[in-house]
């Protein structure tokens, strides 16, 4: 049987790692693309040596090298990324930045690559015939208006701010998904993912989860930003793998758009405190910081349309992932 070959931009990531071992345990060959902006080598050190998997270091919005002797079949696009692979038959464009302190520190190349290297991959599916799964955003919704959020929701988003890097380049690349849709057919979608948790989630990256936790572990006390009534909804990251491929694979699915999510509503508090409590910490100390500029006031996604058309819904409760995600800091922090 012709072995399905698979592209993964964002690979060494949080998401992107977690979606490789899924594609190659269905016995895909999987090309990890990632420049490690954000992304780790040791996510994907286990796959390393895998007959059916290779890891490309490199900046999907610069030139890619002339990879493994493969025949250059596309010379007109700009900087040969279609060199990559005689043919994918999927492609997952997962790379950007996604904590607001990475997005932030990295916001130009954040826009460029949800930009032109959307545009990029979107040329590869065009000529040859790949399909093509963007990874968007709850972000596009910006501070909702709408609750909890639903796809035809246009979104309440500050085009000239600290995240308009992210949520505006964000949203031009499903613009893009768009266009490459209606105006040349390609097989393409897009996901919202909203707030997604697990193990590899980078300890350093200053979102809620990984900073909650590694301060609960090693005694610290935990950092609330404004009074914490600000509410998220968080899924947990072996659920969205599944969502991932079914919007890929799935017939019915090409130009469309689907919040991935758990719809369990918290508040930052309420989290904090949940935390403190599976790390055994509840005595622990909690300190208010500012709320920072533009923070989504709530965000629950309306997978409605996901559960309908993908069968798809998260089945790890919020409770359970952060017993798994806790165990794996835990063993990295070498915590009691
Ligand atoms: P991550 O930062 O862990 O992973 C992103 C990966 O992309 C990193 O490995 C990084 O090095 C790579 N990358 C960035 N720019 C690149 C470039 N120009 N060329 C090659 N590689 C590049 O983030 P994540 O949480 O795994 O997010 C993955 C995707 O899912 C992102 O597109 C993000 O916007 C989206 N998303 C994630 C969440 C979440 O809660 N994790 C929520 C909404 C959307
Ligand atoms: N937050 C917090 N303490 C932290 C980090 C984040 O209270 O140490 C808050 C943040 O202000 C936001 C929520 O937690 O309201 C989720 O933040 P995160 O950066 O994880 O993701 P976002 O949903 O904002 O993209």
């Amino acid at each position: 049987m012709k072995r399905i070959h698979s592209l993964v931009t964002g690979g060494a990531g949080f998401v992107g790692s977690h979606l490789c071992d899924f594609l190659v345990s269905q016995g895909h060959q999987v090309i990890c693309v990632d420049n490690l902006i954000t992304g780790k080598l040791e996510n994907i050190a286990h796959l390393r040596r895998h007959p059916h998997f290779r890891f490309l270091q490199q900046d999907i919005i610069k030139g890619l090298p002339r990879f493994l002797g493969l025949p250059r079949f596309l010379k007109d696009v700009a900087q040969g990324f279609p060199r990559l692979l005689p043919k994918a038959d999927y492609v997952f464009h997962l790379a950007s930045p996604a904590s607001p302190v990475g997005y932030m520190k990295n916001s130009i190349e954040t826009i460029l690559t949800n930009s032109i290297g959307t545009y990029r991959l979107l040329e590869y599916c065009r000529r040859k015939g790949a399909r093509f799964l963007f990874a968007s955003t709850s972000e596009v919704y910006g501070n909702p208006l709408v609750h909890p959020q639903v796809e035809s929701y246009w979104g309440n988003v500050n085009s000239f701010g600290p995240r308009s890097c992210y949520d505006e380049s964000k949203r031009l690349g499903e613009a893009l998904v768009y266009e490459y849709h209606h105006k040349y057919k390609v097989n393409a979608r897009l996901v919202r993912i909203f707030n997604t948790y697990g193990p590899r989630l980078n300890e350093n990256d200053g979102r809620v989860v990984s900073n909650l936790i590694t301060q609960a572990l090693k005694g610290r006390p935990l950092t609330l930003y404004g009074d914490g009534s600000q509410t998220r909804s968080f899924c947990y990251v072996a659920d969205l793998v599944q969502g991932l491929w079914k919007a890929a694979s799935l017939p019915g699915t090409e130009g469309d758009v689907f919040n991935l999510g758990n719809p369990q509503e918290i508040t930052i508090l309420q989290f904090a405190k949940t935390v403190l409590q599976l790390c055994g910490k509840r005595g622990a100390k909690i300190v208010k910081k500012p709320l920072p500029q533009d923070d989504p006031i709530k965000r629950k996604p309306d997978i409605s349309k996901a559960k309908r058309a993908l069968r798809w819904e998260p089945k790890v409760s919020l409770k359970e992932g952060l017993g798994r995600t806790i165990e794996w800091y835990r063993g990295r922090i070498g915590a009691v």
